[in-house]
């Protein structure tokens, strides 16, 4: 098959890894740089061009489109899906997943397990917020923050509201949740593939730390899920629509809760923690699957 990856950084780990395994499993692969990708929309026969040239009609697509370019990288991703390349992740689903109010209503109308979760952009009640969702402690977050940058943890009312206002006061978009100290300042990333969790593992965060993300210093081992924790991180999967992404849980006294689902989950981490060949198994999952205008919504959405 011919294989194309939209990503920024043809260094990059995952990207390294995926291009390793397709041609392993006697692929064709071009790294294509999302953001010098330019299209004619108003053409009958949608192409994607590039450096001056049209692009090869691609089998299948794999996106990895960072946050950063969201908006420019799913309309790529959409062009490709009217030019008939099976997407592994479609366009639709990108954006639902990047959007967090937006992917948190979507799992709570099908009854999948959340933190309580307030969000708010200017509330006039503010003690009323924080009692919405159990009261202190909680953790407040901003909306656009990734990496564990913007999240914190206030254990007083005092300071929630505190806290707050200061984002109010920067005009940001928040997000008030009840704090799951049962976590133990640890996460589960369920890496999901079709229908499958294909590898779990734990990260935990450095002491002190209730953020487990490895950028602020966490590690992370291989884990073992319990069914219940499978069955969420596919649900959630399935529900935003995507074929491959990472589920983020938190394990609460309630069962698991879904903090997060990524679509394009990083492949370094998962496969040293787990020992697994995550990034073939991503490529079969193609194999299986990959059908020319077979997208659910070809650019439709
Ligand atoms: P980011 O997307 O910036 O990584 P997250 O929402 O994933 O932000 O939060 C970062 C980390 O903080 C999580 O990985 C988790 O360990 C911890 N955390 C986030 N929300 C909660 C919560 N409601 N209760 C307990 N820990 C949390």
């Amino acid at each position: 098959m011919k294989i194309g990856i939209l990503s920024r950084n043809k260094k990059l780990y995952s990207t390294r890894r995926l291009k390793e395994a397709a041609e392993a499993r006697g692929h064709e692969v071009d790294i294509i740089d999302t953001l010098h990708c330019y299209m004619d929309i108003t053409s009958s026969r949608p192409v994607v061009r590039f450096k001056g040239e049209e692009l090869p009609s691609y089998d299948a697509i794999i996106p990895r489109i960072g946050a950063s370019i969201s908006f420019y990288g799913t309309a790529v991703v959409r062009q490709f899906e009217m030019t008939g390349s099976f997407c592994v992740n479609e366009s639709v689903a990108i954006s639902r997943s990047r959007d967090k109010l937006r992917s948190m209503q979507l799992l709570s109308r099908k009854g999948i397990g959340l933190p309580r979760t307030g969000f708010a952009h200017h509330p006039d009640n503010v003690p009323d917020l924080i009692k919405n969702v159990g009261g202190a402690p909680v953790v407040i977050k901003l909306l656009e923050g990734t990496q564990g940058i913007g999240v914190v943890l206030a254990e007083t009312e005092k300071t929630a509201e505190a806290v707050i206002e200061a984002f109010m006061g920067l005009n940001a978009n928040i997000l008030v949740q009840e704090f799951i100290k049962e976590a133990g300042g640890a996460d589960i990333r369920c890496f999901v593939v079709g229908d499958r969790v294909v590898a779990a593992m734990k990260r935990q965060g450095a002491e002190g730390e209730f953020r487990s993300n490895l950028h602020r210093g966490g590690s992370a081992v291989l884990i073992k899920l319990t069914p219940k924790e499978r069955a969420t991180a596919v649900a959630a999967a399935n529900i935003m629509g995507l074929n491959v992404c990472g589920v983020d849980l938190l394990r609460s006294s309630r069962g698991p809760v879904v903090m997060e689902v990524n679509s394009s989950p990083g492949l370094e981490g998962i496969e040293a923690a787990t020992g697994k060949d995550v990034s073939a198994m991503v490529i079969e999952f193609i194999e299986k699957n990959a059908q020319r205008n077979k997208n659910k919504t070809q650019g439709k959405g």
